[in-house]
């Protein structure tokens, strides 16, 4: 690969940001929802769901989020159950427990009011130094440069950037580029036309040259080095995990658990769960915990790709008949919960769709009398 361009050139580099501000003008998105105002809480909100999660996928979930908490002091003020329950299906769970608790810390530390500055924002949960580049430049127009996977993407095209961005010494020269090309002013325009534009030309696949803005000045694209830039990743196989989940089942309920962490699902609502596969014996003892086993089938599989492994579980079904056993009190981390009701639960996305499947197919759905567990 060819030697990378300097960022130092400064006829280069002074064309840099108007371009992105007169593109974003006329090309850019200037009606998503947490655009209407400059208030850092609705920022910092949509940041956080922004990050790992596409625009589309986040919209209907911020709408509830502000409808349910306006202001980041009803945030801190409401359960980290609530939060986890509106936030169930986006998937990165740590992200609302980091939510939660930046709440919480922006409300007793800093008396409910956001700081500018990026060094105070980045003491907080879950806000890293793009993010918190980000609410200083979109909230409080502070000339913060940002580096999150878009803006990476078409800074490293631009100027050839030779190796993997994930290699520290990549990492440093990005950041030192995105702190050189960052305006005085217009950083709301200029940071939203970045992000614009790796969104929606410099894509990942099939870059869109001829119609870019930066196309004159982009080595990448004069080098013919797009389809290279960025280097892939090298993709070693992600491990394994295997583990049998339970659906136990009585006249519509079934039983959830609330996870204990540390893990990635720590605080939601999940199905009991053993970290071995095919544990059908410890399925049974457990239900016969609760009441007398009825029907048992081993229900089906359910594979789901974490960050760092694939989770691949056995599910048993497993009809009680009679009574069953409750547990009782404020402790208990468990819940018979009507199948129709457990979709609103704060549950794992998985597990969720797990269960609208199996709502969908069963009997009461159809209004029929009874369920069965059968798929
Ligand atoms: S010219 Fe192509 S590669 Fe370069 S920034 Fe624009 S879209 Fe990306």
């Amino acid at each position: 690969m060819s030697e990378s361009v300097s960022v130092l050139d400064p006829a280069r580099r002074d064309d840099f940001a108007p371009t992105v501000i007169t593109w974003h003008q006329h090309r850019g998105r200037h009606d998503l929802p947490w655009q209407r105002s400059r208030d850092p809480y609705r920022i910092w909100l949509s940041e956080i769901m922004l990050q790992q999660t596409q625009v589309a996928t986040v919209i209907p979930y911020f709408e509830r989020f502000v409808t349910q908490f306006p202001s980041v002091t009803e945030l801190a003020a409401a359960p980290l159950e609530r939060v986890l329950e509106l936030w169930s299906g986006l998937g990165y769970y740590s992200r609302a427990r980091n939510l939660h608790a930046a709440a919480c810390l922006i409300a007793s530390r800093f008396q409910g009011v956001f700081p500018s500055e990026v060094s105070a924002l980045e003491t907080l949960p879950g806000v890293g130094r793009s993010t918190a580049g980000a609410i200083a430049a979109f909230g409080f127009g502070v000339s913060a440069p940002i580096l999150d996977a878009n803006v990476k993407r078409v800074l490293a095209r631009w100027v050839a950037l030779d190796g993997p961005l994930e290699a520290s010494a990549n990492q440093t020269k990005l950041w030192e580029i995105a702190s050189e090309l960052v305006p005085r002013a217009g950083v709301q325009a200029y940071t939203q036309g970045l992000m614009d534009l790796g969104a929606l030309v410099c894509r990942a696949r099939d870059p869109d040259c001829p119609i870019c803005p930066l196309n004159r000045g982009c080595a990448a694209y004069a080098q013919g080095l797009t389809a290279q830039i960025p280097a892939a990743k090298s993709t070693r196989p992600k491990a394994r995990r295997r583990a049998t989940l339970l659906v136990l089942h009585h006249h519509g309920s079934i039983l959830l658990r609330r996870r204990v962490g540390p893990g990635v699902w720590e605080g939601l609502w999940s199905l009991p769960q053993w970290d071995a596969p095919d544990a059908r014996d410890e399925a049974i003892a457990c239900a016969r915990h609760y009441g007398k086993p009825d029907t048992i089938l081993r229900w089906r599989s359910l594979e789901h790709e974490f960050t760092h492994y694939r989770l691949e579980a056995d599910i048993y079904a497993i009809d009680l008949a009679g009574r069953i056993h409750e547990e009782r009190g404020a402790k208990v981390a468990e819940l018979w919960i009507d199948l129709a009701q457990a979709q609103g639960a704060a549950l794992p996305a998985p597990i969720k769709r797990l269960l609208i499947g199996l709502y969908r197919a069963s009997p009461m759905h159809r209004g029929d009398a009874q369920v069965h567990l059968n798929p």
